[in-house]
């Protein structure tokens, strides 16, 4: 089994850094409609938008996981 950590950098997560509010989570696109956000507990404080679930509802970090995309930063397999 693999612990939490593990799993994160086995599945592709990449930290990436809200271009708003500097919150990092940890986001991985799973195909190009797809894209899992974790937020840490830290980010969720960090970052003013209320946040419900595991969603990017930041339109700041929404933008910032696009833009990670766009320059190859982000991988979509
Ligand atoms: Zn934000």
């Amino acid at each position: 089994m693999l612990t939490e950590r593990e799993e994160y950098l086995e599945g592709g997560f990449e930290e990436l850094a809200c271009a708003r509010c500097a919150a990092v989570v940890r986001v991985r696109k799973s195909s190009p409609q797809q894209t899992s956000v974790q937020w840490t507990t830290g980010a969720t404080r960090q970052c003013a938008t209320t946040l419900g679930a595991l969603v990017p509802t930041c339109p700041d970090l929404r933008a910032s996981i696009d833009y990670a995309v766009l320059t190859g930063r982000l991988g979509v397999p």
